[in-house]
């Protein structure tokens, strides 16, 4: 069926878009990017597409309380750095996390399945750009 044929075209080349990135993407940067590609993409085709690809695995779906899901190529276990200022995302492995579930599961009695720390700060780049802007404004 052509048109199951077009959104697995499609799925191939999120999911490609995605393993390409350098960073965390948004779906709205996923959305500019693929559209590059396939003009005639909808942005719901791109937004549902990632949440299928979480689904399935492929890719991991970060959420944070008052932003916008990121998605990351990365499906192993790893944690992340998150700029409040800038928004940049970094991995980071932290095997100390490996403990914190240990003491998560005795001190719930859960199964736990799956965990995440992120560390929230200020990155490197805004820290000195937060620095040169006492006295005055900067931009970047
Ligand atoms: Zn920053
Ligand atoms: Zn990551």
């Amino acid at each position: 069926m052509a048109e199951g044929y077009r959104n697995t075209t499609q799925r191939t080349l999120i999911l490609a878009e995605v393993q390409a990135a350098e960073r965390h993407l948004t779906a709205g940067e996923i959305f500019e990017r693929v559209r590059r590609r396939d003009p005639k993409i909808a942005y719901g085709t791109v937004y549902r597409s990632l949440h299928l690809l979480a689904e399935r695995g492929l890719i991991q779906e970060l959420t944070f309380a008052d932003q916008a899901s990121r998605f990351d190529k990365r499906v192993d276990r790893h944690d992340h750095v998150h700029c409040t200022a800038c928004g940049l995302l970094l991995d980071v492995d932290v095997p100390v996390a490996l403990i914190a579930r240990h003491v998560a599961e005795e001190q719930s009695g859960f199964a736990v399945e799956s965990h995440h720390t992120l560390f929230a700060g200020t990155c490197p780049a805004c820290r000195v750009r937060g620095a040169a802007r006492d006295g005055r404004r900067g931009e970047s």
